[in-house]
């Protein structure tokens, strides 16, 4: 597996993390999924775990919420996303001072769902500039109360506050790429046009060969196909990042992806869209989908069992000609 090429961070503390994570997601597999995301399972008793992906490249991996990255440089430290809550990044900056003492430069959102954004209130109060494709800036604005009400739950859960969660908007925006420096280092922003999301980020660290896309890749797990304007054109961006110079994929959910990953998921894609555009040539209702397509070849992923609410939504996508992004 392709961890086994990481640069795991030798101190014996996270190699335990490691090992034990691993061990136990190994064994609990998908009846533990389904029970975290029903919130039979709380968050604080799944670890959360830190790998150094590339020398000052940092990869957070949360089974049971959403993934950040971070790359350390001489000048200072650029952030790519800042998790669901104030409190959640709260973890996050201390997980990172574990790896530097320098100031926050940049934080980069990936797109416009409040679990990859709703932390950037701690670090705007660091000092931090923040970045994202300008579609993810104009959602952002658009839908910041269907965000915060869509995770109140979650919120209500943790006995988080929900007034904490302010809108911090980017300070740049960029259309179809942005080139960074940061100590020597280079960071490369590209759009491809919308993946899960219109506005998806892909954030490029061409000297470590890795790449974080946090909207469209999402290791072994059935994406939300609710937000997407079209899933051809998902598959073309996975297309594209696929024949990049990558080593290791960075997905917003899930763990660390690579070629294989990218092309197990394009698969999923398009065994959910061909199907689903056969159920709708046939005329057929929601309900009746329900019934007869069970897209069951990948029914071990992770949130298969949220497949009524994706049929049902990505039905409207192909019936509406755009998705109606929250429908209940
Ligand atoms: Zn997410």
């Amino acid at each position: 597996m392709s961890s086994s090429k990481l640069l795991i961070r030798t101190d014996l503390k996270t190699g335990l993390l490691q090992l034990s994570l691993f061990l136990f997601l190994f064994f609990m597999d998908k009846a533990f999924s389904q029970a975290v995301e029903d919130g039979q399972v709380l968050e604080k008793e799944i670890p959360i775990s830190v790998r150094e992906v590339a020398p000052g490249l940092f990869f957070q991996y949360h089974f049971a919420e959403s993934n950040n990255a971070w790359l350390v440089t001489d000048e200072g430290v650029l952030v790519v996303d800042s998790r669901q809550h104030p409190q959640r990044a709260k973890e996050l900056m201390t997980a990172i001072r574990k790896t530097t003492d320098k100031p926050i430069k940049w934080v980069i959102n990936t797109h416009f769902h409040g679990d990859h954004y709703f932390g950037n209130v701690i670090f705007k109060d660091l000092g931090a500039q923040f970045i994202a494709q300008k579609d993810t800036a104009t959602m952002m604005k658009r839908y910041f109360e269907e965000e915060l009400k869509r995770r109140s739950g979650y919120f209500k859960q943790r006995q988080y506050n929900s007034d904490e969660v302010k809108l911090i908007m980017p300070d740049v925006t960029f259309d179809h790429s942005l080139e960074l420096t940061l100590g020597g280092k280079k960071i490369s922003l590209i759009y491809l046009g919308a993946g899960q999301n219109p506005g998806d980020a892909i954030v490029y660290f061409p000297e470590e060969k890795v790449l974080f896309a946090g909207g469209p890749v999402a290791k072994d797990s059935w994406t939300n196909p609710s937000f997407t304007p079209s899933i051809t054109n998902w598959i073309i961006l996975l297309e594209k990042i696929k024949g990049m110079d990558v080593q290791f994929y960075l997905g917003g959910h899930g763990d660390i992806s690579d070629q294989n990953d990218i092309q197990n998921e394009i698969n999923l894609l398009r065994y959910f869209d061909s199907g689903m555009r056969e159920a709708v040539s046939k005329n057929l209702t929601v309900d009746e989908i329900i019934r007869d397509y069970k897209f069951d070849k990948f029914k071990d992923y992770r949130n298969y069992y949220r497949l009524n609410i994706f049929i049902k939504n990505y039905f409207y996508t192909l019936t509406n000609g755009k998705p109606n992004i929250f429908l209940p």
